[in-house]
């Protein structure tokens, strides 16, 4: 939990309030000076064997193991995330790093045909300098994914950590730092203003941010003015759409799990949920009793962690939705208000007596919020689902081949899970649409992201 002062920001633990530490944010001088130092690292880094890069890569994400308990009891002094939870994303940033270990120096073009004699050669190249702009719901998973796919790539990187997490970011960028060569990867600390100074930087080749909309809306502008290329995974508002022949309290699971992970503040959270009338009664009385098993330090059975949000200031975001919602008439059904204490809880709320006009269905509210608007059929929650400008993910629960069929086809969004909110193979990557984005963020496409290829025609001497 963060608020600024003139010259530091300081992190608060978001459970007790307590001052966690401070940073100063780097200013536009810091700025140049980390650019200029990956700089004059690119053309010895681009030039290192791709299997060196990839082994000092894979060298870092061993040492992150070993350190990955430190950095998740860290993940939750600073964001709230309970420690279970930031170990996962702590080894998945592990795991990743591996990944792209082992792709990046399979990553490779093609050749043409040409004419007999000449040789045509398409030939993946790093693209230079990269920025890693990143949020704080899952920090080093997050930064792990880009970070490892820009330097195995062959790019140099100057990375700035949210502002929420300075300290986790910053631990997390300098252990990996600490197996490469000086100026391969630099760290920058601040805020909004470090990341305009970062991104609208000439020095910069590639700009791969990942946090809220209007955060990449000025990134896309910034970078428009010095031509580097823009990896944007941003927010969304995603939709799952319940049909009228699935088991209503399974159901209200998937809804409580895609609603609540993380305090609903996972970038595939379910945002809006669309259910068929025939089952709505039931489902509401099951998902009113799953939000009561979500609390912070579970201790009996079935009940599942659900640690406070980030900050205060993110609180009073999400309470504005739901009171928005309850002032035009909405039913809460679990939850919905501002507890009394410390920190920055909110508990699992569900609402319904929803309207598609109501902000909490049409922005991304980012906390442990079910909003539920109860619709004729299937047919009418996937019309409304598609309704929506952002493109990131949704997600629909349906017996019927032909319903899960038409979803997938007609939900203008980059990922969609069908009876599952969560989960997909390891590597899988999508590029989300409309607002939420563009670029592939994930898998082995991110190399190609990260990279960019010359065509080469060679010809014999006449
Ligand atoms: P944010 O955009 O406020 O911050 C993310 C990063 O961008 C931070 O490092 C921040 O300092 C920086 N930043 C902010 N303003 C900037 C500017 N004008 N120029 C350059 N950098 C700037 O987002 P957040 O609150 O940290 O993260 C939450 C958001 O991230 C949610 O909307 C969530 O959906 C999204 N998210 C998306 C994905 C995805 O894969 N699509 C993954 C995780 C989070």
């Amino acid at each position: 939990m963060t608020t600024a002062t003139d010259t530091d920001i300081e992190v608060h633990d978001p459970a007790t309030g307590e001052l966690v530490g401070r940073v100063r944010p780097a200013g536009p001088d810091e700025v140049d000076a980390a650019v200029a130092r990956a700089r004059a690292a690119r053309d010895g880094w681009a030039r290192t064997p791709a299997a060196d890069r990839a082994g000092l890569v894979r060298d870092a994400a061993g040492a992150l193991r070993a350190v990955a308990e430190e950095l998740a009891r860290r993940g939750e002094t600073e964001t709230g995330r309970p420690y279970d939870d930031g170990l996962g994303g702590v080894l998945a940033a592990a795991g990743t790093l591996e990944q792209y270990a082992e792709l990046g120096p399979l990553h490779r073009g093609r050749s043409l045909q040409g004419s007999w004699s000449a040789t045509d050669l398409m030939v993946p190249g790093p693209r230079g300098v990269a920025a890693v702009i990143t949020p704080w719901n899952d920090p080093v998973a997050v930064a792990g994914g880009l970070i490892g796919a820009a330097l195995v790539a062959g790019n140099t990187v100057v990375h700035k950590p949210s502002e929420r997490c300075p300290h986790l970011g910053r631990r997390f960028a300098e252990l990996v730092a600490s197996f490469l060569p000086e100026g391969v990867l630099e760290i920058v600390d601040g805020a909004g203003p470090t990341g305009a100074a970062l991104s609208g930087h000439a020095g910069i080749d590639l700009v791969a941010h990942v946090g809220s909309i209007a955060a990449g809306r000025a990134i896309r502008q910034a970078a428009a003015g010095t031509g580097a290329h823009v990896l944007l995974e941003n927010g969304g508002n995603d939709a799952l759409v319940i049909d009228d022949d699935v088991d209503p309290r399974w159901a209200a699971e998937q809804a409580a799990l895609g609603s609540y992970a993380n305090g609903g503040q996972v970038c595939v959270s379910v945002e809006r949920i669309y259910c068929a009338a025939a089952v709505a009664e039931p489902f509401l009385d099951a998902l009113a009793a799953e939000a009561a098993r979500w609390v912070y330090r579970p201790s009996a059975a079935g009940e599942k962690a659900l640690g406070p949000l980030v900050d205060r200031r993110h609180r009073e975001h999400v309470h504005s939705h739901v009171a928005a919602a309850v002032d035009d008439g909405a039913t809460v059904h679990a939850g919905g208000f501002v507890p009394d204490g410390d920190g920055a809880f909110y508990p699992a709320t569900v609402l319904s007596g929803l309207t598609p006009a109501m902000t909490i269905l049409r922005e991304e509210t980012f906390g442990p919020v079910a909003a539920v608007r109860v619709v004729e059929d299937f047919a009418q929650g996937l019309a409304e689902a598609i309704d929506d400008p952002h493109g990131l993910a949704a997600s629909v629960l349906t017996g019927s081949m032909a319903n899960a069929q038409r979803a997938w086809r007609e939900l203008p969004v980059g990922t969609v899970k069908i009876n599952a909110v969560f989960g997909g193979a390891p590597g899988g990557a999508a590029e989300p649409r409309g607002t939420s984005g563009s670029g592939f963020g994930y898998g082995p496409e991110l190399l190609d992201e990260m990279t960019t290829t010359k065509v080469v025609h060679w010809s014999p001497l006449p």
